[in-house]
């Protein structure tokens, strides 16, 4: 295995044990991504010099004892929707194309202040909208397996980013699936968080009753130690919730025995690819041997949950989209009549079509006359499917689905069909609605691609989550295998 195959609590143990530098380990992420970015396309920016001289910070302090936490030191990336002070944070969008926070996220603060090595913002959708990178204003990301394919969405860079090696653990954000379904195309662990649960300050909004930020990282270990550094109550986000702090990783090694699992029979239906059904399945009857009863359920109301998305979400964008106007920040029109027109000649060249789409689909839903057709109704559907969860969450300790109905499509098999591309999302889009805590995890490959499974877990149970996905995770060793991206770069195992 080469150092970028590693995962974070491996490159851990060996800077603690000085068997390597900060310094070495950011300079082996640069020539990777030297090696492999042409391919791949993970990045909108890199910060090579900062990332040095946050690497030199490290090794200084190692040299003078300090004791330093589980993340310092290590090469990581963050989405480019996550605010970085004096670092351009464009949201794959060309109306942020000049955006220069004068501040940090919280995220990213916290990364900070952990000793994180941040080598660069990752590409993505247009503010987050899309399941495959390709709404990105400025390039489209791989798949590391196969480089014809989409690496999913909307967080695809950060995604690749880790599964090429470019960084060993990255952070996404997930408002229906942008964590969950790249997680599962490109073989990684993935998690959303509990909404309120880890802070949204300085996440570009997109749907901020939906949004939530995660890590991803290629074990379940890495999650965990992700979620140590970023979860917590935030006084800049009203939404962000007062926990007493947990140490993710020491839950993390139970094991299931006595635990119970509801399978839901909804998202096993039709769409659902019949292999990546059985091998859920079959991972469900892996639990079973490990001393975990599975039992079948039913949520009727998730299948409505893509419909009440598309309406909630598309609303809360068109109204958080609003700020976008080429008067305060970000990129103006160059030719315009008065201000209005600024307004309009601004947003119709800065904003991509799917953005535009789901602006213009979100003013109809809030506009009088279609409000309560539409977003109240909405919003009542919400509460159905989230009760319905609730009831569940009385029986079982966590739920578990596909993570996306496909493995990884091409690159351009979906772009000119928004129904079908937003039908990528059909398994993650019910935990968002409810606000519950998912996780995606390699279960399996179809034809050399990664497939992924999705365990949802109680309000705040994220602990309950990585428990069994550590368990599985231990017990098929499917995390150990690591893409070889084609045409160079290949990996030895
Ligand atoms: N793919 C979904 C969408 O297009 C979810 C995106 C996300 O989670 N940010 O809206």
């Amino acid at each position: 295995m080469k150092i970028y195959d590693l995962t974070a609590h491996e490159v851990r143990d060996k800077l603690r044990k000085r068997e390597i530098s900060s310094l070495d380990l950011t300079e082996t992420s640069f020539k990777r991504i030297e090696e492999v970015e042409n391919k791949i396309d993970a990045f909108i920016t890199l910060t090579k010099k900062e990332a040095l001289l946050q690497a030199k910070a490290f090794d200084e302090a190692m040299k003078r004892g300090e004791t330093l936490g589980d993340l310092a030191g290590i090469p990581m990336a963050l989405k480019d929707n996550m605010c970085t002070d004096g670092i351009l944070t464009s949201c794959a969008s060309k109306i942020l194309n000049n955006f220069i926070p004068p501040y940090d996220a919280t995220v990213t603060k916290k990364l900070k202040r952990a000793g994180a090595v941040i080598v660069g913002k990752t590409n993505m959708d247009e503010f987050a909208m899309g399941s495959s990178t390709e709404n990105s204003a400025y390039k489209t990301t791989k798949n590391p397996w196969d480089i014809e394919r989409v690496p999913g969405g909307s967080s695809g860079g950060s995604a690749a980013s880790v599964a090429a090696g470019e960084a060993f653990y990255s952070l996404g954000s997930d408002t229906g699936g942008s964590i969950r379904q790249p997680a599962s195309f490109t073989g990684l662990v993935g998690l959303k968080p509990t909404y309120g649960r880890v802070s949204r300050y300085g996440l570009v909004a997109f749907a901020s009753s939906l949004d939530q930020i995660g890590p991803f990282g290629k074990d379940v270990e890495d999650c965990a130690l992700v979620m140590n550094t970023i979860s917590g109550h935030d006084r800049m986000d009203s939404t962000s919730i007062e926990r007493p702090a947990e140490d993710f990783t020491k839950l993390m090694k139970d094991g299931v025995k006595g635990m119970r699992i509801g399978i839901p029979k909804e998202f096993f239906g039709e769409g659902i690819d019949e292999d990546i059904k059985a091998m859920v399945l079959e991972a469900a009857r892996s639990y079973e041997s490990m001393g975990a009863v599975c039992e079948e359920i039913s949520l009727p109301s998730a299948k409505h949950a893509l419909s009440v998305y598309y309406i909630l979400a598309t609303s809360e964008c068109s109204s958080n989209l609003a700020r976008f106007d080429g008067a305060r920040f970000g990129f103006r029109a160059e030719k315009f009549e008065d201000f209005k027109d600024m307004f309009i000649k601004t947003r119709s060249q800065g904003f991509g079509e799917e953005v535009k789409r789901r602006i213009m689909l979100g003013t109809y839903s809030l506009s009088s006359g279609y409000y309560d057709a539409y977003y109240n109704r909405g919003l009542k559907v919400r509460t159905l499917i989230k009760q319905e969860f609730e009831k569940a969450f009385e029986r079982y300790d966590f739920i578990l689905t596909p993570t996306a109905p496909t493995t990884a499509f091409k690159i351009g098999e979906k772009s000119d069909n928004p129904l079908e591309m937003y039908m990528s999302d059909i398994c993650t889009v019910p935990v968002n609605i409810a606000g519950l805590p998912a996780l995606s995890l390699p279960c399996g490959f179809k034809d050399g691609l990664p497939v992924g499974m999705q365990l949802i877990g109680k309000f705040f149970d994220e602990a309950c989550l990585l428990r069994a996905a550590f368990s599985f995770e231990q017990a098929s060793g499917i995390y150990r295998q690591r893409a070889t991206i084609m045409g160079g770069g290949a990996n030895e195992l």
